[in-house]
């Protein structure tokens, strides 16, 4: 059999397992499996490349190899849970600049060799290999670029408010369009030194063009950002993958463009916003309109009324020793002060009580995919206890207790009652339908969307005041008392 043919094999087997680990990805008792067989995929396409006659030189390959183990290992154990989406938003930035190397490496050789010279050694055109030369580069670079401003934000290096100016998007349209200009010259020109200039240009505003575009997105925002970064790595990969014409990079490529744009679509839809409104509108730049007391200064969201009712841990053990069905709401306010732990140390109390428990769980609660499912496993609360928002919403009426952790948009009622409030649409946990709901929040702060929520000034709403972790523990004290006493 021909080494091709047998690489090219190799290289189907790989695919194979990529796409079996990723299914298995989807539920968490076989997610690790997954990730295992993801990996044994991509151990067997590197091995298969490294066997591959174009690879010639093994030392930097090696160096390569020992360097990047190193800094996983030492990632994979040094970061924590909740640093995640900063992480992969670096990881993204390389894969792009992976991409940007490659075909800036293979536009370097076509200079050195002459386009005969190099076209002997792979098949194509002038034109297709220029073509994917500038789209390796370009959503190479804009990955790169786009990827590091957005660690930035989330790791609170610079400011994570958007960075507005007169006339923003009229100069993002500019350098767009000079980066496509240069790419049309970049591959039709004949001329050397012509070419040499139009490289320079896309590669330079492509670069520019990932950090203006992240700069008007607010912090809150990155995840739907990274996933869409995400996306655009994979892409990059595939430019790559036809530029030195390798199959794997290619075909690998696809489902991390198209997963990255399905997770960007999902979250979209459970924040009601458009791509575009997360991109362009500048979102969390002033704060939103709070509709306390009056209209909000959109001219439309409905007054606000009724007051607050804090209740002490004392009262809310009373409550919660007499209820049978209980629902717990996290949010963001619960991966801020780390309650998870506490959380389930409650839920198994409520449960010695007699209680039937359940966590629902909001797709975009929290500030990335998946959050508080993360969160929730690693302080061990079963798999089985998590309830999607569509399934839990039909049972609250039946339940005689909501405590809201940190919660706040995904439980404010205006996003169902208020067609004048902004998050109008936004589907929520209707937490408000059942009989008592406890709100564990640390005093009148807003939410991500900057709005003030009905839900606090209800009738059957009370207000445990306080960091949710230690609030929490007060409860959890008083239920420990009983059990002892
Ligand atoms: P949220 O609306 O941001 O509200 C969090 C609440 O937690 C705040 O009102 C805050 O009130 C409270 N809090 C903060 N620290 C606390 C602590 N230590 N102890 C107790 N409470 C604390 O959170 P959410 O309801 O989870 O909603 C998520 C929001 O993020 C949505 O608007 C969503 O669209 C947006 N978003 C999510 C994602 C995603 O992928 N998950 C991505 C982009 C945007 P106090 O300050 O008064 O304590």
């Amino acid at each position: 059999m021909k080494p091709e043919l047998l690489i090219n094999l190799a290289y189907i087997v790989a695919f194979i397992l990529f796409i079996l680990g990723l299914k298995m990805l989807g539920r968490q008792s076989s997610a690790r499996r997954g990730n295992a067989i993801s990996s044994l995929g991509m151990l067997l396409a590197v091995v298969v490349t490294l066997l591959d006659h174009h690879v010639v030189n093994y030392t930097w390959i090696m160096v390569g190899l020992g360097l990047g183990t190193a800094i996983g290992v030492v990632c994979a154990r040094v970061v924590k849970m909740t640093s995640m989406p900063e992480m992969v938003a670096l990881l993204n930035g390389f894969g792009g600049l992976a991409s940007l190397l490659v075909g800036w490496a293979e536009y370097g050789k076509i200079r050195h060799l002459g386009w005969s010279a190099y076209l002997d050694s792979f098949a194509g055109t002038p034109a297709f290999t220029s073509a994917a030369i500038f789209l390796a580069v370009f959503i190479g670079g804009v990955t790169f670029t786009g990827s590091i401003y957005a660690f930035c934000k989330l790791a609170e290096l610079v400011s994570g408010r958007p960075v507005l100016f007169r006339s923003q998007q009229l100069v993002n349209a500019l350098l767009g369009f000079v980066l496509f200009a240069a790419g049309l010259v970049f591959v039709v020109t004949g001329q050397p030194d012509l070419a040499l200039i139009a490289f320079s240009a896309f590669l330079a505003v492509s670069l520019i063009l990932g950090w203006t575009l992240v700069m008007p997105i607010g912090g809150g925002d990155m995840p739907v950002v990274i996933s869409m970064l995400n996306s655009l790595s994979g892409l990059a990969a595939c430019a790559a993958g036809f530029v030195i014409a390798n199959n794997v990079l290619v075909v690998a490529g696809c489902p991390v463009g198209t997963s990255g744009l399905i997770l960007t679509a999902v979250m979209c839809k459970a924040m009601n916003r458009s791509l575009s409104h997360v991109l362009f509108s500048g979102f969390g730049a002033v704060p939103a309109a709070s509709s306390a007391g009056g209209a909000g200064a959109d001219g439309g969201a409905s007054a606000i009324t009724g007051e607050l009712k804090p209740i002490s841990p004392e009262d809310v053990f009373s409550v919660l020793e007499a209820a049978r069905q209980v629902v717990i709401i996290p949010g963001y306010g619960m991966a801020v002060s780390q309650a998870q732990h506490v959380v389930r140390e409650l839920s198994k109390r409520l449960e010695n009580n007699g209680a039937e428990v359940r966590f629902a769980i909001h797709p975009v609660a929290g500030r990335m995919p998946g959050h508080m499912n993360v969160l929730l496993a690693e302080a061990n609360v079963p798999y089985e206890q998590l309830v999607e928002m569509d399934a839990i919403n039909p049972l609250m009426p039946h339940m005689d207790v909501a405590i809201v952790i940190g919660a706040n948009d995904v439980v404010n009622p205006a996003a169902a009652n208020d067609r004048a409030s902004p998050i109008y649409g936004m589907p929520i946990i209707k937490a408000h339908e059942a009989r008592t709901v406890i709100c564990l929040k640390r005093g009148k702060g807003a939410g991500f969307s900057g709005l003030e929520n009905q839900l606090f000034l209800l009738p059957n709403t009370r207000m445990l005041y306080g960091d949710a972790k230690a609030t929490l523990q007060a409860v959890s004290a008083e239920f420990k008392n009983l059990a002892s006493g």
